[in-house]
């Protein structure tokens, strides 16, 4: 199908954007060439993408550098406006964007529309108020002088995101740096570009300066390994896996650039033996299963109190069975297939690594018998038993719609488990025990933890890890924080100095 018909069959009104956005415009790759995003729903070609090489990421990071004297010194106010009004054509495009992400990522259409698409505008919203409100401080010193602190932009910021988010990484990475008066390259991830775009189109509409963001679409071992490499970047801010954030860093070595890093995770969902079960049993399935488990912060070892483990798996087993997969375009569907063939399979590969460990696969396991879901790359919600909590499975990340069940016997030994991975992203317990939900969050290792609850976000609270997860945090005043550097300036208003080397 050509790309009109495409459009017009998905029902989008405007155009699906598919060239490198450099400078203000669409633009082709130097080299010509392009990359095939596909519809993980059944693996058919949605649009051949612009690839962009060396000589791409380098006129981009041009273009960032000759506009970031204007928008730095812009008043705060005035960037803050265009990001407010880019949240709200976020929101009259509100169906447009979430048929793309959809489409592209293979998210179910009723969480682009009710998650993605919103989250998106908040965080530009939430930005666009923040631009005029993040101020410097005055620090009281000696007598004589006013010493003040400013807190200036960084420059131009090369900002790499992964697949599993495409859209609201987008928001996460861009808005906070935008805010705060830097200038940016993106990279999407190679296979999920298209909303990124999107929202660069919208970007020129709400009123932003050409050259102020640009959109790289590439491959992250030539575009992403430049852009981290980079003489003519000042930061790189990074989302995606330990391994290669450890490139990252390597990467960033050349110009010492300011590093930022979102990991990966291995989240702990504990389940202690007073928990509200029917609670615990939703807000634990909707930790892992929301995006086919592809996430970050999802609770993939779910850890149960031995007393409430068996009640609890009957009813948590029987809900996973029931969560209809289906085509992400589809209104009823409540999960829709992984983001790529090549996840796919990897996911499934842990499924034979749990078993060659001893693991009890109790639910899913493979995919879907559903003929119409054949082409496409979906995995059954699928429920394993390790045999103990160094099992890989419990140990690595596998970020599918994979949770890994693990048991304990008291408070602690489940922090002992829920402690004992490399990782420190986010993590959750259900208890009724108030000291004891307060207990267990101060001993956690993460960055973030939710009690009688799971994966919120807001983007007024900070997100980011601890150990591999990664460091640095986005959303709040901190993520303002992390795009911007202190300069300290002193005045002599009326110090009397003797001179340090008295002359007649
Ligand atoms: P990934 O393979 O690390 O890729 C992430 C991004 O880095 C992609 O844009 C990728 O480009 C690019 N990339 C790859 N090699 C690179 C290099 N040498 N230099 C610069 N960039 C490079 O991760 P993923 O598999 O896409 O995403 C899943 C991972 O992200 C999971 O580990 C998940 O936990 C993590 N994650 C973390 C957070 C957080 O906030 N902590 C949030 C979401 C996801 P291409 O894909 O185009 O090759
Ligand atoms: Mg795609």
């Amino acid at each position: 199908m050509n790309l009109a018909d495409l459009q017009a069959a998905v029902g989008l009104r405007t155009p699906i954007r598919h060239q490198l956005f450099i400078d203000g415009k669409f633009v082709d790759a130097e080299s010509g060439e392009t990359l095939a995003t596909l519809n993980p729903h059944d693996n058919s070609t949605i649009a051949d993408v612009a690839l962009a090489g060396r000589a791409d990421v380098d006129k981009a990071v041009d273009a960032a550098r000759r506009a970031f004297p204007a928008w730095s010194r812009m008043a705060a106010a005035d960037r803050g406006r265009i990001l407010l009004r880019l949240a709200d054509l976020i929101e009259s495009n509100a169906e447009e964007l979430a048929r793309l992400e959809s489409l592209d990522t293979g998210h179910p259409i009723k969480d682009s529309r009710a998650l993605d698409v919103p989250r998106t505008a908040a965080c530009f919203r939430y930005f666009g108020g923040m631009a005029d409100k993040f101020q410097g401080d005055v620090v009281p010193v000696e007598a004589g002088f006013l010493n003040y602190l400013l807190r200036e932009p960084v420059g131009v910021v090369g900002q790499v995101v992964p697949w599993n988010f495409p859209l609201m990484f987008t928001s996460w990475k861009m808005a906070p740096a935008l805010a705060a008066g830097n200038t940016i390259v993106i990279k999407p991830a190679e296979i999920t570009p298209l909303s990124t775009l999107k929202i660069a189109e919208l970007m020129s509409e709400a009123g932003m300066p050409d050259g102020v963001v640009n959109v790289v679409p590439g491959l992250g071992s030539v575009a992403g390994q430049v852009l981290a490499e980079h003489d003519g970047v000042a930061k790189i801010a990074f989302t995606g896996s330990t391994a290669t954030g450890r490139r990252i860093v390597t990467a960033s070595a050349g110009n010492l650039k300011k590093v930022q890093l979102e990991l990966g995770g291995k989240g702990a969902n504990i389940v202690f033996e007073d928990a509200n079960l029917v609670a615990a049993v939703n807000g634990s399935a909707w930790a892992i299963f929301h995006n086919q488990g592809q996430a970050c912060i999802a609770g993939s070892r779910l850890m149960l109190h031995e007393r409430i483990a068996d009640a609890f798996l009957e009813k948590f087993t029987a809900l996973a069975k029931s969560i209809r997969l289906g085509n992400p375009l589809d209104a009823a569907t409540e999960m829709g297939p992984l983001t790529s063939a090549q996840h796919r399979d990897r996911v499934l590969g842990y499924v034979g690594v749990a078993r060659e460990q001893g693991g009890e696969v109790i639910a899913g396991g493979k995919a879907p018998a559903n003929p119409e879901l054949a082409r496409g790359c979906y995995v059954e919600p699928t429920i394993v038993r390790a045999k103990g909590p160094q099992d890989r499975i419990a140990q690595e990340e596998v970020f599918g719609p994979f949770v890994t069940v693990l048991t304990f016997k008291d408070d602690a030994e489940a922090l002992a488990i829920a402690n004992g991975t490399a990782y420190g992203l986010g993590s959750g317990l259900w208890t009724a025990n108030l000291p004891r939900a307060h207990r267990v969050a101060r001993d956690l290792k993460a960055g973030m933890v939710w009690i009688n609850s799971y994966k919120r976000v807001n983007p007024g609270s900070p997100f980011g890890g601890v150990g591999q997860s990664g460091y640095g945090r986005e959303m709040g005043f901190d993520a303002m924080r992390e795009y911007t550097q202190v300069k300290s300036v002193w005045v002599n208003v009326d110090a009397q100095i003797p001179p340090w080397y008295p002359r007649g």
